[in-house]
């Protein structure tokens, strides 16, 4: 099939972007990568659509540091963020992900702020930003403004980014000396969605311990998260397992899903060598 008929605007800067997608009203939508998105559009997921071109526009690409934040912009594409040194050394949970989305092909259009905005629950940089404790940078016909990630995702591919928002970039903390950032997931084939992901960072104030594919929206598992920081991992799959509330599809079974996550956070733990 392919996608029904509608408009395609490219804009040369922001205020150019917004203004588009402020004529379009709740026709527009923001393409960047194209890699789900257009997709969708050839299901006829989403039909009648006026195309806001926002992948040319400079200055919303690559990664910076400053005032111990790092700041990654919302057009970075996948393959550059797995490659990107400051992403090694600050926020190698991302680096970790790319590894696992998709093929080449994908990870050389595809971005980040894509990623996020589209919010597919089994995708890989929700949870990572989750557990990364993230800031989400968005621009409106109103200004800009901040979103803390734990009020981003509300349900499957729906965010808390309004009609005429664009998500411009995200920050995060810059890794302390000794964090620990670990993603750890089961697929049935190479660069398909994971049944079920953890994404697990270790920091002084304690461990945020994400999942993926296990739920509408990625979950932060605050049980398991104290019972991790008490030392306790049998308490902490038990408490891992309660949270989650995993669909059964003809993937695999909800019961399946949650056994995986048990499993995965079982060998993060014994890789981080079973300390709090
Ligand atoms: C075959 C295949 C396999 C894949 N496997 C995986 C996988 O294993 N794991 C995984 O995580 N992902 C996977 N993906 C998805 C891939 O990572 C996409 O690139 C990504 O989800 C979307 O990024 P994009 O830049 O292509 O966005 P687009 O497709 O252009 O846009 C996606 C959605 O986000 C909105 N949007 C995009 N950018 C912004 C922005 N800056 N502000 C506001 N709204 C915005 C668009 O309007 C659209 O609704 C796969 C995709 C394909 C085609």
């Amino acid at each position: 099939m392919k996608a029904s008929a509608g408009g395609y605007a490219r804009a040369s800067d922001l205020r150019h972007a917004l203004d588009l997608l402020g004529q379009a009203g709740d026709a527009g939508r923001v393409l960047v990568g194209g890699q789900s998105l257009i997709a969708a559009m050839n299901m006829r997921l989403s039909t009648g659509d006026m195309l806001v071109d926002i992948s040319r526009i400079s200055g919303l690409a690559g990664v910076t540091q400053q005032d111990g934040r790092l700041r990654i912009g919302a057009l970075t594409r996948h393959a550059d963020l797995g490659g990107d040194p400051l992403v090694g050394r600050h926020a190698p949970l991302l680096a970790q992900a790319v590894g696992h989305i998709a093929h080449a092909a994908i990870r050389n259009r595809g971005t980040i702020g894509g990623a996020l905005a589209h919010a597919d629950p089994a995708a890989e940089f929700p949870a990572c930003v989750l557990a990364l404790d993230a800031t989400m940078h968005l621009e409106g016909p109103d200004g800009a403004r901040d979103v803390a990630v734990g009020d981003f995702f509300i349900d499957v591919f729906e965010t808390a980014i309004a009609e005429g928002e664009i998500l411009t970039a995200i920050s995060l903390p810059v890794a302390e000396p000794a964090e620990v950032q670990i993603l750890k997931e089961v697929a049935r084939r190479s660069g398909d969605y994971a049944l079920a992901g953890l994404c697990l960072v270790r920091r002084a104030a304690g461990v945020r311990l994400s999942a993926l594919g296990v739920g509408s929206v990625p979950v932060l598992a605050q049980g398991a998260m104290a019972a991790l920081d008490a030392g306790d991992i049998d308490a902490a799959v038990t408490a891992l397992r309660a949270e989650l509330d995993p669909q059964s599809d003809t993937q695999a079974s909800g019961g399946y899903r949650k056994h995986i996550a048990g499993v995965l956070l079982r060998r993060i733990w014994d890789e981080i060598g079973g300390t709090a």
